[in-house]
């Protein structure tokens, strides 16, 4: 513990930068603890804000991520409704500013964590016309949950999973619901065109349009909208617009700082990104994960998934207290999503070049039934150089859980086969 810090500031207060604060105290940190904030709320929980909170009048206070008090328990100060705006790596310090307005300070640190996450993308275009909303924080989701009237048309931007989880509680709340995609299936990137058309049946299932294969050129109103302009020439009428078209990194206020930027903050594998003591975490940060060795050697990867948000945070309070002792980092990617009555669970990296094949279950069976056990209901696995890289499950949970424990040891394609007779 000689190299340990004494003053530690974490940038961004939400789950990865939340997990951190409590990670640096477990690691037996006891010196000053600062934990900085734009929005002006204690840090809350990301993914009811596209389901169950569309859906429901449950209260903003439910999202927390800690119970009331937590905060002054660990002893950290929360600076809620400030902005980092700059770092300097040699005089070790953090520019903050109000986000009200008003002049910076500075804040200076022995140990920093940059936890900013990720803005949502907007279309180009649209800024200013009201009813055209992105999704990412606690504020969007209030104000997208406020236009979910029985009736409305609503268009959601973009097949990825927010935009399906924001289509099915809009069907949910009896809104008539197109989805546009511009590939020609959901999800495609990541499950491939056979699996992404599975899952968008969910859509057609639960009686939202999908119109695949067509991009956006914009929308039209003035000052509110009315449609989605397609790029074929059709419109698609809209009182409510939901564009979900990916995330940016959280790095602006890092220019000049010298760390290296590109597509997040580039990190060691033990989230350390280069000057010691300063590490980052969460969807901000691009890091190898050993996990993913065979295919990607140490190359570093950024991925926007709440589990591995909090694995960062938990792990970072040890390599910031303790840099000798520093562990990489190590884990199966994990990614879930809600949709309609269907879960879908991703673990793994499978990829749309993969081979893929239906281990447990059937793809084909009939529409799904509105029911969890319902006749929808299949475990997919991605082969890349005869092993399995990934699986992907629709309403299989059990089975889930047995190849997500299985992919830990990069097991072979013979491998999942022998588990998958075990499971049929
Ligand atoms: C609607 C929605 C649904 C989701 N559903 C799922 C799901 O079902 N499954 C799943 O695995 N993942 C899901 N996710 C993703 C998951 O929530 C994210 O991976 C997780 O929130 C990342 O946490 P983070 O702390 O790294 O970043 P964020 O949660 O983005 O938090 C970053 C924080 O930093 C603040 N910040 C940014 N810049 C500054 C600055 N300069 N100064 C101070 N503060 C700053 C931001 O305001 C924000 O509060 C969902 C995300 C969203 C938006």
């Amino acid at each position: 513990m000689s190299n340990s810090p004494k003053r530690i500031v974490i940038v961004g207060a939400s789950l990865a930068g939340a997990r951190a604060a409590h990670s640096v105290r477990a690691a037996g940190h006891d010196g000053p603890l600062t934990l900085i904030g734009a929005e002006p709320h204690l840090p809350y929980d990301r993914p009811p804000l596209s389901k169950e909170f569309l859906t429901s009048e449950q209260d903003p206070g439910s999202l927390a991520l800690d119970p009331d008090g937590a905060y002054d328990e660990i002893d950290v100060e929360v600076m809620a409704s400030t902005f980092a705006v700059g770092l300097d790596t040699e005089s070790r310090t953090v520019s903050i500013a109000p986000a009200a307005g008003g002049s910076a300070e500075t804040l200076p640190f022995d140990g920093l964590v940059i936890a900013t996450g990720a803005a949502a993308r907007s279309l180009r275009g649209t800024e200013g016309i009201a009813g055209v909303h992105t999704l990412r924080t606690l504020d969007d989701s209030m104000a997208i949950r406020e236009g979910l009237r029985a009736g409305a048309r609503v268009a959601v931007v973009g097949g990825g999973f927010i935009g399906s989880e924001v289509a099915a509680s809009a069907v949910a709340r009896g809104c008539e619901v197109t989805v546009i995609e511009a590939a020609t299936a959901p999800l495609m990137r990541g499950l491939g065109a056979e699996m992404g058309a599975r899952v968008g049946a969910l859509h057609d299932d639960n009686g939202a349009e999908l119109r695949l294969g067509v991009g956006v050129d914009g929308v039209l109103g003035t000052d509110r909208v009315e449609a989605v302009a397609m790029a074929d020439g059709s419109r698609v009428p809209a009182d409510l617009v939901v564009v979900g078209i990916g995330v940016v990194p959280n790095t602006s206020w890092l220019e000049g700082s010298g760390l290296q930027i590109d597509n997040g903050v580039v990190c060691d594998a033990t989230l350390c990104c280069g000057p010691p003591g300063i590490y980052a975490v969460g969807d901000v940060a691009r890091a190898p994960n050993g996990w993913l060795g065979p295919w990607h050697g140490d190359a570093p990867i950024r991925v926007e998934h709440w589990t591995a948000a909090v694995e960062h945070g938990m792990a970072v309070g040890r390599n910031l207290i303790a840099p000798d002792e520093a562990q990489p980092y190590h884990s199966v990617p994990f990614v879930w999503s809600d949709q309609y009555d269907a879960r879908i669970q991703i673990a793994g990296h499978p990829d749309a070049d993969d081979d893929v094949e239906v281990l447990v279950g059937s793809a084909n069976d009939g529409p799904n039934t509105h029911n969890r056990d319902s006749s929808r209901s299949f475990l997919a696995g991605y082969r890349r150089d005869g092993r399995l890289s990934g699986v992907m499950a629709l309403n299989a949970i059990r089975p889930f859980v047995r190849f997500r424990r299985l992919l830990a040891g990069h097991p072979t394609w013979g491998e999942a086969l022998e588990l998958a007779a075990t499971l049929n």
